[in-house]
């Protein structure tokens, strides 16, 4: 294995499915990972990254969107001793209609139709350990959304989980690009009360960083069919870029996120 892959750090990946037929694939390609990485879960990668404790090559999965798939998922990764995070949008749990269902997934997603969890099944993931974090209600670009519309996806999606599975201290925006997001939108999901604000744009995290304007989460995107070879360069990339100081948000959302940070 490259040393890039030795070296300490905190390494999040992130799925969308896995589907029936992926499942001996997804289950290979974690007991493989498993050999030279340590899986912790999210509140614990976030704690090392935000508290300093990335003293061992370690990697972090976590999941967007809250198909049921994840159901399977995170079965497999219960039998291996992996416990991931589950980004939900909250008006899609339990959605059975199927036209919605296809229009919220051609729309908002922009994938085929798609089964989506039930609340008796994130009762069942949480059962496993796993963890819930929140992805919006509705999967909105939040880059285009007035401030009363950010507050309503980030807010109020937050007190609909809440109030069903207890706090939750995660967050991941949709898309995943800075270009799909905004500074208003990251102060906003800092004041709502997340710990944690996560990105789909790739990279790890090598060192600790503190407060607000430090913590944007990196994740690379990863599909279960992937060939591990695919997934280790990525790694490698990433391992090889990474610093101390590459984790942060736009230069030019510093100052509205500071304002917040002074605020507490
Ligand atoms: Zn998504």
């Amino acid at each position: 294995m490259t040393p890039l892959l030795k070296k300490d750090r905190v390494q999040f990946l992130h799925l969308h499915d896995v589907f029936a037929d992926e499942e001996t694939a997804f289950r290979r390609f974690l007991q493989r990972l498993s050999q030279k990485h340590v899986f912790i879960s999210y509140s614990e990668a976030v704690n090392r990254i935000r508290n300093g404790g990335i003293n061992r090559p370690y990697l972090c999965l976590s999941f967007d969107d809250g198909f049921k798939s994840c159901l399977r998922a995170a079965e497999i990764m219960k039998q291996l001793g992996i416990k991931g995070c589950f980004f939900l949008c909250s008006s899609m749990i339990g959605e059975t209609d199927h036209e919605r269902i296809k229009e919220f997934c051609a729309k908002k997603l922009l994938v085929c139709p798609n089964e989506f969890l039930s609340w008796d099944d994130v009762e069942q993931l949480l059962e496993q350990g796993t963890e819930i974090g929140s992805h919006t209600s509705s999967h909105p670009n939040m880059s285009r959304l007035s401030n009363d519309e950010l507050s309503k996806e980030i807010f109020q999606a937050r007190e609909v989980l809440g109030r069903k599975v207890g706090a939750v201290k995660h967050f991941s925006w949709p898309f995943g690009r800075f270009s799909d997001f905004s500074a208003v939108a990251a102060k906003t999901v800092f004041e709502a009360g997340f710990e944690s604000c996560a990105s789909g744009v790739r990279g790890c995290h090598v060192a600790r960083s503190e407060g607000t304007l430090d913590l944007c989460i990196r994740r690379d995107h990863i599909v279960a069919t992937w060939p591990l070879s695919h997934v280790l360069y990525l790694m490698a990339r990433n391992s090889q870029k990474a610093s101390a100081s590459s984790n942060q948000w736009p230069k030019e959302w510093e100052d509205t996120l500071r304002d917040q940070s002074s605020c507490g």
